[in-house]
């Protein structure tokens, strides 16, 4: 056993971490307050590699492993979480499906641009009524010569609006259940695609979400992501991934609310010493720090795995569920360490803890984790390593 990252994995992650120092986190707050997406940024993250971090070097990608892609999310959630998932969806839940499932005609077509950064990517699984419950989704399509023909609304889609290439799900009858469900991909920028005003949300501010209308909405024959009737397949697949992100994610929100907390902890005094003199302070920060430990060793330990080739569903929901509740209480913790200046939009752990408040909800809230896990358990007699 080794707990040593690598060289390429540690110059990734002080690389990516003097970039959120010196780029992100100075502007995190006034990007929080306009709402606006910060393209100047992505052209830059894209010129640092970041937007095609899981994508093949022959595809102009930059071809690293889980572990170093999660420890650049962290990084990045750490300067500013908007920023981070941004970055996180175009890599995972677009290019990695992408490049697991699609076609060589496909991957010659939008990986290059993609993994370059010249446009963004993103999802389409939510609709208005089918979240959790994904194989009720409505979006439908059907064949139109040799290709295919979309219909229907996808709700809360990161990227939308700024991003060209989306992974989208649609049924060819809503009555035949997930086996009707297929995964294309689909370019937004055409006239059947319609980006309604983005969502007013409650914190990953200048992260660009909103609902999108596919109105007859083409996708060529070579648009097909692994075979017609095994979407759901390529969502799961995609989901096992795409949670390291979001656990990673929620480690570097974690982390900037722990730092926050220590700096404020040492510099306010009340009865006559420092906040962190007070031992009732100091175990919280103790607690604080050690949960998030815990959390980043099982999150990376994911990564880890999702590389040796065999399944890793167990352990990546665990990641999530555990990394997403513990950034929770952290961030809480943190506004509560605080006092009164946690509440005041002056102090960077108030929009801390308003980004921390999706991560159990986004790519399967903290119940749906539980259900995949239930389902695993029940297929085993001990939980106990191998
Ligand atoms: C900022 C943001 C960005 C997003 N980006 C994307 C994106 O890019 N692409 C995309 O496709 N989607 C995206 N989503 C959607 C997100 O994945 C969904 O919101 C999420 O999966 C939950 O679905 P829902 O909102 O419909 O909630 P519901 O499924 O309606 O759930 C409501 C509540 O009921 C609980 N619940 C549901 N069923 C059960 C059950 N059987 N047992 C116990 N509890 C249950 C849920 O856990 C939840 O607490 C985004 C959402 C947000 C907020």
């Amino acid at each position: 056993m080794d707990f040593e990252l690598g060289e390429q994995q540690t110059m990734v992650r002080d690389m990516v971490r003097e970039f959120a120092r010196e780029r992100l986190a100075p502007g995190a707050g006034a990007r929080d307050e306009s709402g606006e997406f910060p393209a100047d940024i992505f052209r830059e993250l894209g010129e640092l590699g970041l937007l095609g971090m899981l994508v093949e070097e022959r595809y102009g990608g930059a071809g690293m492993d889980a572990l170093t892609y999660a420890l650049a999310i962290e990084e990045l959630a750490r300067g500013d979480a908007s920023v981070a998932v941004g970055v996180s969806v175009t890599n995972s839940v677009c290019q990695w499906p992408i490049s697991r499932f699609g076609s060589e005609k496909l991957k010659e077509k939008v990986l290059p641009a993609l993994a370059r950064g010249e446009v963004l990517g993103g999802i389409m699984l939510t609709e208005p009524q089918a979240g959790s419950d994904l194989a009720s989704m409505r979006t439908t399509y059907r064949r139109d010569g040799d290709g295919y023909r979309l219909n229907g609304s996808k709700a809360w889609i990161t990227n939308a609006g700024v991003g060209r290439f989306f992974v989208a799900l649609a049924t060819r009858d809503p009555a035949e259940g997930p086996r009707g469900i297929s995964a294309f991909v689909l370019d937004a920028q055409q006239p059947g695609v319609v980006v309604h005003p983005p969502e007013r949300k409650m914190g990953l501010r200048s992260s660009r979400t909103c609902m999108v209308t596919m109105e007859e909405a083409r996708v060529e024959a070579d648009g097909l992501l692994g075979e017609e009737g095994r979407g759901m397949q390529v969502a799961l697949a995609t989901l096992d991934h795409s949670r390291l992100g979001i656990a990673a994610q929620s480690l570097g929100v974690a982390q900037a609310a722990v730092d926050e907390t220590l700096r404020y902890c040492k510099e306010r005094e009340q009865f006559g010493r420092p906040l962190i003199e007070h031992q009732a302070v100091a175990f919280r920060l103790a607690d604080m720090n050690t949960e998030l430990e815990a959390a980043r060793w099982l999150t990376y330990r994911a990564a880890w795995l999702s590389e040796r080739g065999g399944r890793y569903t167990r352990t990546s929901a665990e990641a999530k569920l555990l990394a997403s509740e513990t950034a929770n209480r952290i961030v809480a913790a943190a506004v509560q360490l605080h006092g009164g200046y946690g509440y005041s939009r002056e102090y960077p752990v108030e929009r801390l803890y308003r980004d921390a408040r999706v991560l159990t909800i986004y790519e399967g809230t903290s119940e749906v984790q539980r259900m995949v896990l239930a389902r695993v358990l029940k297929e085993l007699d001990s939980t106990a390593p191998a």
